[in-house]
């Protein structure tokens, strides 16, 4: 030979190298075995031909896993274009796919199943490949049981690292591995075997005491997937007898046999020695099973003898052809959707497929789709064997799988469902460069949930829809791995709080546990797999953004602008009026408004930015106002970043439309809609949140304490009842490594956060105003003071002095109280600051409120003057008179404000202190107290109902300047010109009513505002109108609290409210003065007289009359081409206790008169050629109307007017007419005769109430006797009531 080269010898020496590394000499049974290295060369030149491979390189185990981070392939002795051709052949399926890269390493190493491993590793029929420096897993197409512990080089293979970088890949064995040393010596004499003897067969229903060891022989028909049941690892398989069709089922449990499930091959012959006679306990199925003595030999004809089984063996043939039945999938798919009924139970066919993995749909739930159009369903198979060599490009062999098609609606694809009985074989390796995603390793929820509830398929994939969307929707707030966090870690993660309730509800108790023995041994095949119903999922969870998307989908849906408007009204309004009435509109969504049923899920968040509360995913924010049901505001701040799931909700689409219609009869041309725009958020009551993963922030320990949050307790205590369920006969899946980890950490970070100090102090809130843009001028940024700032501020009382502060310590103790109680009310420091709260520290605004006590908590502090040192006085101190003035503290971002209890919830031995804030609450007035003249003061606190929301041009002469900042940071919704006007009674049906504008520039923060909304509203201004009517405006400092959501049963919520009830039945001498704010009354009264009448059309645009299709403005002239009608009249009506003047417009009109639709529009019609028609009685004066004596049209309706038809009895619906001042002014007392009969009195009587009229009715004559008796018993009874007053 000659002498090696200079590039050999280093070669050479770098192979030394390697296999003094990872190939020592091993102790073989006879002594030291040669060192390998001599041998490996040996197999080299023979692989090469003779020639040392010098441009490859050896790669142990241990580089190969850390050093290759792609997957890579070697091919020992290919040649380039060997290698072209087999890469170019794998793509065959996915052309986008790159095929693996070559790499020249060689890699040689023993095989094993890993049996001499450390104990801990389970052998659970993996394959390694090994040397000394690592271990790696292996997959091969063919296996021979002999090729264990033995040194192997593999000439062509793959290495397929594990897409997360932390752990190892496993290598792909492409080509046989060819043995570096002489093969092992083969036994030449197989065992004696013996045979089945038909005894023990026969007498197997008792169980046979006799151990006697038998031999099987026989064709492999079927193979079952490994399986893991209590830590136990384990395979059935099937061998067919010969000379009949009878199918033996063969239990392989020991751990060294399991490598066994890699060299069985369907259709080859077997011999399988050691087998002792079992049957199952439940259904007394018998079988062989393994002992540790068992052998698997390739059968050989010469050395068995078979006898015959017994019948009862015999029978069981049935089974094995029933599914024998081998169809072409494609002939199923052509069938396509052929029997769709809906409803109907679908029995799932049974076939056998070969196809080419195209994609990982879901490597954890075992979702793989094939040929890219049909997907592989392994769930059933419980292991998925780690899912190595399943990577697109990968050919697979299904036998005997379920076809079910279109098991759940939304699910795109058809189904190939493995089952315990099915056979997975992998066919080819994928040639392409595709990565491994390993299933997690330890609880694998997916599966888990799949088996506890023994899931059909439908359900599974939905699970599956529901966990994915979960996964992406909040794995980057909480991390995959504890929000998939099982309950076998005692703590259920956030995704199995979630999906218990459901599946629970879906599934009822009564169903059967899995039976696994059943599925793979019975008779007749029984699976979860057989039947299957289309499944129309019972709910959603989709993400925010697509939350929002539907939402606002749905509320233009089938929407129209008439709907917002009653016809009745609109047909007399002019332009600006009506378009007004379309400006702003809202529909609310409950989650029985979506199909499916939507469950609303987000983190809670606070934004800084917008003040508000909101729920929070990857896709989107939602903003949110959560109440309590009973009343007290929400300032839960332990809540934020907590995962939420909430599905009693209202979400609220507020729309906003700009439109153009001239009047009423365009309504339906929707070119006049110039711009939709919307704004949805959701309400809800905080006693409907589950709270799926609690906030573990530094501070939030509060919610760990559980004191303050029993909603918290109550969850849990539900979710470890659930756990308690007993699982026995469930089927478990395995848990190699229980997740120790999480929880030592998360005790060290409580530990850790145990050490750190900060300084708290405790606060009363005794005023709050809202958020408006502030020029402060903060003492630290002197120079740059001119720019307003939106900010907020809170007047605040402080209980006890700053103090060091450690979370360990029990929430809800409040030291600073119980101080105060022992030292008397002396000792208490009673301090007010102005609290100014500025960027960051905005996030505060949803949960501050008044009656508050909350905590400030500075991290990281140690120093108890720290609120000291930042206060300043508000005005320069020269101007400052120091008693009066609080100090202003500005709110540092990083302090952390804790809600601790509402000053009404304070307990007795709390209450010495308690009597020292009193006072705090007498701020709040009552609606009554706010209308009564006596009333003092400017700025108001009440709350009350909203009976009526609508929007109005905004008084001249209160234009919010200070506020055109605000608007401008957000997209402008409503005009700046528009206000909102709130009609706010006491309680629902209460006739007490103040109103109150907002301007609109206001109401971009102010959420919730809704008809039968309950609302606290603080400092609003107190005003009185020009006719003396009580109202209150909105202003900087005012703000509102939602104290409880309109209920959800509300009519069409774009309707006006005030229908609910017929209004109560009064006599007009009760409408007293101080009933001004009544709503709404009804009298049975007698029409007297109509004083005057007027009809007109009117210009849309300027209310000049419009005559004969032109407005008749000259000065300048108006391009107005539509004209409404409109119509007013004043009667005087009578109800025996005294007269009013009824005002009437419109429809009201023509049913005081008596008119019907078609006579009033006839009228209407002659009324538009002449602009305007209008009479007036005799008597009446001032009105200021002419008539016109020769009109037809006037003539008719003087006579009408004066017809004693007209004089009847109605039932009058009215509210007072609150313009005219008379009713307030004390007018003197009129002096009026009476006759009766003979007698003529001369009487004192009040001048005539003022009512607007609301309704007409006609009285029937049996209505009118029945009311009138009414009438009397009341007027009886009113009479005794006035006598003893
Ligand atoms: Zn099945
Ligand atoms: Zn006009």
């Amino acid at each position: 030979m000659a002498e090696p080269s200079a590039v050999e010898q280093r070669w050479l020496q770098a192979a030394r190298d390697f296999a003094r590394r990872a190939l020592p000499a091993r102790q073989g049974p006879g002594g030291p075995e040669p060192p390998p290295l001599e041998a490996v060369l040996r197999c080299l030149r023979s692989a090469g031909g003779g020639d040392l491979p010098l441009s490859y390189s050896f790669i142990s185990i241990s580089d190969l896993q850390h050093q290759q981070c792609t997957p890579c392939c070697s091919h020992l002795t290919w040649s380039t274009n060997e290698f072209k051709e087999w890469a170019h052949q794998g793509q065959g399926a996915l052309p986008m796919q790159s095929a693996l890269p070559r790499t020249y390493l060689i890699l040689v190493g023993y095989l094993t199943d890993g049996r001499q491993e450390n104990k801990e590793k389970l052998v659970d029929g993996s394959l390694y490949v090994k040397d000394s420096t690592g271990i790696i897993p292996c997959e091969l197409l063919h296996f021979e049981l002999e090729w264990l512990e033995s040194l192997f080089l593999f000439p062509s293979w793959s290495y397929i690292p594990q897409t997360d970088q932390s752990a190892a890949g496993y290598v792909e064995i492409l080509v046989d591995p060819v043995p570096v040393n002489l093969p092992k010596e083969v036994p030449d004499s197989i065992p004696v075997t013996y045979l089945a003897s038909a005894e023990p067969l026969l007498t197997s229903r008792i169980p046979c005491k006799k151990r006697s060891k038998l031999t099987v022989a026989g064709e492999l028909a079927r193979l079952g997937p490994l399986l893991c049941i209590h830590h136990k690892t384990f395979f059935f398989l099937f061998l067919k007898y010969l000379t009949s069709a009878v199918w033996v089922p063969v239990l392989v449990q020991k751990p060294n046999q399991l490598a066994w499930h890699h060299i069985l091959q369907l259709g080859h012959r077997y011999t399988i020695t050691g087998l002792s006679m079992s049957s199952l306990k439940k259904s007394r199925q018998r079988m062989f099973v393994t002992g540790v003595s068992s052998c698997l030999l390739p059968y050989c004809a010469e050395q068995v003898r078979e006898q015959p089984l017994d019948s009862a063996w015999q029978g069981e043939s049935t089974q094995s052809s029933s599914i024998e039945t081998a169809e072409q999938l494609s002939d199923s798919l052509e069938l396509g959707v052929e029997e769709e009924r809906p409803g109907s139970t679908k029995e799932s066919k049974i076939i056998s497929y070969v196809g080419t993995v195209t994609k990982i749909l879901n490597v954890q739930a075992g979702l793989f789709l094939l040929d890219n159009k049909v997907c592989l369903c392994l769930a059933y198979q419980q292991l998925l064997n780690s899912a190595r060599g399943l990577r697109p490009g990968a050919c697979v062999e299904l036998i005997d799988v379920h076809l079910l098609q279109k098991p759940l609606v939304s699910f795109p694809f058809i189904v190939l469902g493995a089952c315990l009985s099915s056979t997975v074989v992998l066919k080819n390796f994928s040639r392409l460069s595709t990565p491994y995603q390993p299933p997690a390793s330890s609880g694998n929820l997916y599966l888990q949930l799949l088996f506890r509830y023994n899931l059909g398929m439908p359900l599974y994939l939905w699970l599956v829809s529901l966990l994915e969307t979960f996964e992406e929707r909040f794995s980057c707030f909480f991390g995959r791995r504890r929000l998939l966090l099982s309950s076998i870690h005692r703590n259920p993660g956030a995704a199995e709080k979630f999906l218990v309730p459901l599946l629970q509800a879906v599934v009822p108790d009564r169903e059967e546990a899995r039976d696994i023995y059943n599925e793979i041994l019975g008779k007749i095949h029984q699976c979860p797999l057989q039947k299957y119903l289309t499944l129309n999922p019972p709910c959603q969870a989709p993400s925010l953004s697509a939350v929002c998307r539907v939402a606002e989908e749905k509320s233009w849906e089938g929407f129209s602008p008439s709907q917002l408007l009653s016809p009745l009204e609109a047909q007399h309004m002019g332009t600006q009026e009506l378009n007004r009435r379309l400006a702003w509109s809202y529909c609310t969504l409950s989650a029985g408004s979506f199909q499916p049923r939507l469950i609303l899920l987000g983190v809670l968040r606070v934004s800084s930015r917008s003040s508000s509360l909101q729920l929070q995913d990857k896709s989107s924010t939602l903003p949110c106002v959560i109440s309590h049901k009973d009343g007290s505001p929400f300032a839960h701040t332990a809540l934020i970043g907590s995962l939420l799931q909430v599905e009693s909700y209202q979400l609220v689409v507020e729309r906003f439309l700009q439109t153009d219609f001239p009047s009423w009869e365009q309504l339906a041309n929707l070119e006049h809609m110039r711009e939709k725009k919307t704004s949805v958020y959701v309400q809800f009551y905080f006693e409907d949140v589950r709270v799926l993963h609690a906030a573990e922030g530094q501070i939030q320990k509060g919610l760990r304490s559980g004191k303050s949050f029993s909603l918290r307790k109550k969850d849990d205590g539900s979710v470890t009842s659930e756990l308690e369920t007993p699982e026995a006969k469930m089927l478990k899946l395995e848990d190699p490594k229980p997740d120790t980890h999480r929880d030592e950490n998360c005790q060290k970070g409580q530990s850790s956060t145990r050490r750190t100090s900060c300084v708290s102090c405790l606060f009363l809130v005794t005023q709050k105003e809202g958020l408006m843009l502030r020029n402060y001028q903060l003492p630290s940024k002197e120079d740059g003071g001119q720019e307003l700032q939106r900010s907020f501020q809170a007047t605040v009382l402080w209980l006890g002095r700053p103090r060091l502060w450690s979370h360990s310590r029990e929430s809800g103790n409040l030291p600073e109280l119980e101080e105060t109680s022992c030292d008397g009310e002396e000792g208490m420091t009673q301090q007010e600051a102005l609290l100014l709260f500025m960027g960051k520290s905005l996030r505060w605004f949803p949960f501050l409120h008044l009656g508050g006590l909350y905590r400030f908590i500075v991290p990281h502090c140690s120093d108890l003057e720290v609120f000291d040192k930042l206060c300043f006085p508000p005005v320069p101190a020269k101007f400052l008179s120091k008693s009066s003035c609080p100090l202003c503290l500005p709110v540092q971002d990083t302090w952390h404000l804790q809600h601790e209890t509402w000053i009404s919830s304070l307990t007795e031995h709390q209450l010495a202190a308690r009597s020292v804030l009193r006072g705090v609450d007498q701020r709040i007035s009552s609606i009554p107290e706010v209308l009564s003249n006596s009333f003092t003061g400017s700025l108001v606190s009440f709350s009350g109902e909203i009976v009526e929301r609508t929007l109005c041009a905004s008084p001249k002469n209160e234009k919010p300047s200070v506020t055109l900042g605000l608007q401008k940071q957000k997209g402008r919704l409503l005009a700046s010109d528009h206000s909102v006007k709130l009609s706010i009674s006491v309680a629902p049906g209460s006739p007490v009513v103040v109103d109150i504008y907002i301007a609109a520039t206001y109401l971009q923060h102010l959420w919730g505002l809704l008809p039968g909304a309950k609302i606290f509203f603080q400092n609003l201004e107190r005003k009185i109108s020009r006719f003396h009517n009580v109202y209150c405006t909105y202003i900087a400092s005012s703000c509102v609290t939602i104290v409880s959501l309109p209920a959800s049963h509300l009519p069409f919520p774009s309707s006006p409210a005030g229908e609910a009830s017929s209004p109560s039945l009064v006599f007009l001498s009760n409408v007293q003065p101080h009933l001004q704010h009544l709503p709404q009354a009804r009298i049975l009264c007698h029409l007297s007289c109509v004083l005057t009448l007027s009809l007109q059309w009117v210009c849309s645009l300027c209310s000049s009359i419009f005559k004969e299709g032109r407005c008749t403005r000259q000065s300048p002239p108006c391009p107005s081409h539509t004209g409404v009608r409109q119509a007013n009249a004043r009667v005087l009506v009578e109800d025996g206790t005294g007269e009013a003047l009824v005002l009437c417009r419109n429809q009201h009109v023509a049913a005081m008169l008596g008119l019907s639709l078609l006579e009033w529009e006839a009228l209407q019609k002659c009324v538009q050629s002449r602009g305007r028609v209008s009479i007036q009685h005799g008597e009446a004066t001032g009105t200021g109307c002419v008539e016109e004596p020769e009109d037809l049209i006037a003539c008719y309706l003087r006579s009408l007017c004066r017809s004693p038809l007209i004089c009847r009895p109605i039932l009058l619906d009215f509210s007072l007419d609150r313009k005219p001042s008379k009713i307030l002014q004390p007018a003197p007392l009129q002096l009026r005769n009476f006759r009766c009969g003979e007698v003529e009195f001369v009487s004192q009587v009040r001048p005539w109430r003022s009512l607007l009229c609301l309704n007409v009715e006609e009285v029937e004559q049996e209505a009118l006797s029945y009311l009138n008796n009414q009438r009397i018993r009341r007027t009886s009874s009113h009479c005794r009531v006035g006598a003893t007053a």
